[in-house]
């Protein structure tokens, strides 16, 4: 029986997109007996809004999902994440990183054919060369760091890797596709990456489904997987909604938002043939 989850940020209407993933989290559980879970990603402050997620909640409700309540807030789990993290710095695989936007910008303005991943130009490492005194010093100052997986030190550290896919194969792990990531912004103790495990694990889930845009954050996962101790689930990575120019739908085709679909006469049924 699979434990399956549908993981939105309220940060904006969901539209087609969203219905599309709801609907594969929701058959792949309905399949086999199993479960499907609602799971609210809000640990982006400055754009996650209670109003959306009421909205979000309505508009599944409206296409017939149901969930177990209470559902999962990032935000009300701040201190897994960071229990998480603590982890990994006893460890030494994750480093303080100081550098700015605007710093990586210039620093790699300079660069010719600087390596890329599927998010553009990966982090140079600029921080992971700091000395430990030079580290403690800016600290110490006061400087507030993100702190970055050290993931060439943690994939070795982790020895090869593999993972399943549904829908793609088997993978063996690269997780430096996405190098030294952030596992803890600055102002927030966590991210994407380091939340969705801890959540994932905590909540028992057991085939994460999410667009194939995702994929290679995956890697990353596994990884994390590995160095916490955490049970590995499946993963089936769908299609995505496209608009007429072939780009993925986002919060700025408001159009084809569930909200304005349903006020423009859609069934639920008629999303479901528009997802097909
Ligand atoms: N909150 C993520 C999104 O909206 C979910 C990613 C995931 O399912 O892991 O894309």
């Amino acid at each position: 029986m699979s434990v399956t989850r549908f993981a939105p940020s309220p940060s904006g209407l969901l539209h087609l997109g969203h219905a599309l993933a709801a609907h594969v989290a929701w058959e792949a559980a309905q399949s086999d007996g199993g479960t499907f879970l609602l799971r609210i990603e809000d640990i982006d402050v400055t754009r996650c809004k209670p109003e959306y997620e009421t909205m979000l909640k309505e508009d599944l409700r409206w296409l017939g999902f149901t969930w177990p309540e209470p559902v999962r807030r990032q935000t009300e789990h701040l201190g897994a994440y960071a229990a998480a993290l603590e982890r990994l710095k006893e460890r030494g695989l994750v480093y303080p990183c100081f550098c700015t936007r605007a710093m990586l910008q210039r620093e790699l303005a300079g660069v010719l054919n600087a390596p890329h991943g599927p998010e553009g130009p990966l982090y140079p490492g600029t921080c992971r060369s700091l000395s430990a005194g030079e580290r403690e010093d800016r600290l110490d100052a006061g400087e507030a760091p993100s702190w970055r997986l050290d993931t060439g030190h943690a994939a070795k550290e982790a020895g090869p890797l593999t993972w399943r896919d549904r829908n793609h194969g088997s993978f063996t792990a690269a997780p430096e596709l996405l190098g030294d990531v952030i596992l803890a912004r600055k102002g927030i103790a966590t991210s994407y990456h380091l939340s969705v495990v801890v959540d994932d694990a905590a909540q028992g889930v057991t085939l994460v489904t999410r667009g194939e845009d995702l994929l290679p954050c995956t890697h990353i996962h596994r990884l994390l997987q590995a160095l916490l101790c955490l049970p590995v689930p499946g993963w089936a990575h769908h299609r995505l909604m496209l608009d007429d120019e072939g780009r993925r739908l986002a919060k700025r085709h408001d159009a084809l938002s569930l909200r304005a679909l349903r006020e423009a006469g859609r069934t639920p049924g008629g999303i479901r043939a528009m997802i097909q």
